[in-house]
């Protein structure tokens, strides 16, 4: 059996310095996180708000907690005293409340717009139509406390290592469009979310910034 540390130091030896690793530790208990804390990673994924807030509150401090899961509306409240970035903004009527949230708490949250790139209906995400139109929108203008810091992608889940890859050029595609027609001037939209257990290889390929992986640290999720 490999251990929590060897997975990471592994993994970290072979994503490129540019790659930030998000240990997704959704289900697992807080011992489990604090072997991967010990091999010093700290930064966590959690897809459930009911998980990530009880995990944020007892482990330690220096922790950078990214939601990767699907929001609801009514949560936001209860993860923007401290969430990091959240990967997952899939409807823009999000923003409006995660900017409320966040002036509350005297801060900025940092969100990342998730594109829907699967062939898999079960995918959430925005269409790059739907992200243009809210971007010129009067409303996305008079939001303060929200820093857009790039886009996520889930690909289908395939052995066809073809259509992967092309997800994933279709994710870069939207966040090169999205930089040149919007973001030219903010160095901030920088991050490309893609690439799990499964295909973070591919994912680099095709021009990851930000690896989200969860059973090659972890095992798999019982
Ligand atoms: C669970 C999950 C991951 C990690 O998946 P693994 O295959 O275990 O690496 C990544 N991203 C999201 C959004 C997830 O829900």
């Amino acid at each position: 059996m490999r251990t929590i540390e060897e997975n990471i130091r592994d993994i970290k030896s072979e994503i490129p310095n540019h790659v930030t690793l998000v240990a997704v530790s959704k289900t697992k208990p807080n011992e489990v996180l604090m072997e991967a804390y010990e091999a010093s990673q700290r930064i966590f994924g959690e897809n459930r708000v009911q998980e990530l807030v009880p995990k944020s509150e007892t482990l330690p401090k220096d922790i950078a907690w990214h939601m990767i899961g699907h929001l609801q509306r009514n949560k936001i409240k209860y993860i923007a005293p401290f969430v990091s970035l959240i990967h997952s903004v899939d409807e823009v009527n999000l923003l409006p409340e995660i900017d409320k949230q966040a002036a509350k708490n005297n801060r900025n949250i940092r969100v990342l717009l998730q594109f829907h790139i699967a062939q898999e209906d079960t995918k959430f995400g925005l269409s790059l139509e739907e992200a243009e139109t809210y971007l010129t929108s009067s409303e996305y203008a008079q939001l303060k406390n929200i820093e857009v810091a790039g886009v996520m992608g889930m690909a289908t889940f395939t052995e066809d290592e073809a259509q992967v890859r092309n997800e994933f050029k279709t994710l870069k595609n939207i966040f090169d469009r999205l930089k040149s027609d919007f973001f030219s001037s903010q160095p901030s939209f920088k991050e490309i979310s893609m690439g799990m257990s499964g295909d973070y290889r591919l994912a680099i390929e095709e021009g990851s910034t930000m690896v989200r992986v969860g059973s090659s640290i972890f095992g798999v999720r019982g």
